[in-house]
């Protein structure tokens, strides 16, 4: 059925890294959507592929990288089939990025007004003097105090806080359809987070922006989110609606990111955390690639991938403890299930 909401279909997406040991697939089948205006969140520990997920949609991988396989359409257009100059159009007209740390992203020997000038004269038809009067515009919506001051700042002379705003003002400056905004308030401290957060959950009501919010902090996720993607080891290993995945996570990787976070209510101080880090793409194991964590691997999982399969509607997991429900588990896994008391493993059985 057509989906006249739908604004970015990834379809199948694969990026892969030349290394020593031959091609390495960062990201590896990936799919999801996302509709205009909706808030979607990625999650996932670092290394997972999140990252070279959103530089794969915007043709930003650079070599060793490279989009491999699968399709990226944005509005129904193939992005493959767009040059290089069809693509910087694109991006700041209708999609914009914004990074974890703003001071990689701007110019150290520009004023943050020029900068953001420049983007507004590359993407609009507009004067020199109109172009600077809408950066003042942007930095007051952005609530920069004494705006017509701060434009003509240096990036070195304002607070990380002031720097991700400005690079939000700049992302925003030409009303994109979809924001891309990777571990955005990361690097900035817990006051100023929430008032990031509040920033761009209010432009997105205003301007119907979509985000991708890239993150691995499930308070912004809880915060932020209508639907959450939930990748693992270059997979996406379970996705559905915000509200759903924090009350019921299906996958043992969710259960166990859920278990992570501190409790501000209960007197635990031991942190429940994933044994384990996330495997390199060079040293995948074979089958679930989550299997030398997961505290539920049994001999299937060891051997075979399983599939991403719709559990209900809009809702998807990847793990053959949900392969259809119990019966196909076997002996082992339902032994092994029964007599594990972490990650919900109650739930599951
Ligand atoms: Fe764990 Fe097996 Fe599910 Fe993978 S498929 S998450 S190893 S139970």
């Amino acid at each position: 059925m057509h989906n006249e909401n739908l604004l970015l279909d990834v379809q199948n997406l694969r990026t892969c890294f030349q290394t020593d040991q031959g091609e390495v697939a960062a990201v590896d089948g990936v799919d999801f959507k996302i509709n205009k205006g909706e808030v979607v969140a990625v999650v996932g520990e670092s290394g997972c592929g999140k990252s070279v997920t959103a530089f794969s949609i915007l043709k930003l991988v650079s070599r060793p990288g490279k989009v491999t396989g699968g399709k990226v359409l944005f509005e129904g257009k193939d992005l493959a089939q767009f040059s290089d100059q069809a693509m910087q159009k694109l991006r700041g007209n209708d999609i914009s990025m914004i990074f974890q740390e703003p001071l990689t992203s701007l110019n150290p020997v520009y004023t943050v007004g020029y900068q953001i000038s420049e983007v507004i004269l590359l993407h609009q038809k507009l004067t020199q003097k109109e172009a600077r009067e809408k950066a003042v515009d942007m930095l007051k919506k952005v609530n920069i105090p004494r705006a017509d001051k701060v434009v003509d700042s240096f990036p070195h002379e304002l607070s990380g806080g002031m720097r991700q705003r400005v690079m939000i003002a700049m992302a925003l400056s030409c009303n994109p359809k979809l924001l891309i905004a990777d571990e955005p308030t990361t690097a900035l401290d817990v006051t100023i987070q929430a008032q990031i957060l509040e920033l761009m959950k209010g432009l997105r009501n205003d301007f119907n922006t979509a985000i991708m919010m890239i993150t691995h902090d499930l308070g912004v996720v809880a915060e932020m989110a209508d639907r959450v993607i939930v990748m693992y080891a270059g997979k996406v290993v379970e996705e559905g609606d915000v509200f759903t995945l924090f009350k019921d996570p299906k996958h043992p990787y969710t259960k166990g990111l859920m278990k992570s976070i501190p409790k501000i209510h209960e007197l635990k101080v031991e942190l429940e955390s994933i044994r384990g880090t996330v495997p390199t793409p060079s040293n995948m194991p074979k089958g679930c690639r989550f299997h030398p964590r997961c505290p539920l691997a049994a001999e299937k999982c060891v051997e075979q991938p399983p599939k991403l399969l719709e559990l209900k509607p809009e809702y998807f997991v990847s793990c053959w403890l949900h392969d259809g429900g119990e019966v196909n588990l076997d002996d082992e896994l339902a032994k092994r299930a029964a007599s594990f008391t972490g990650y919900g493993a109650e739930k599951i059985l």
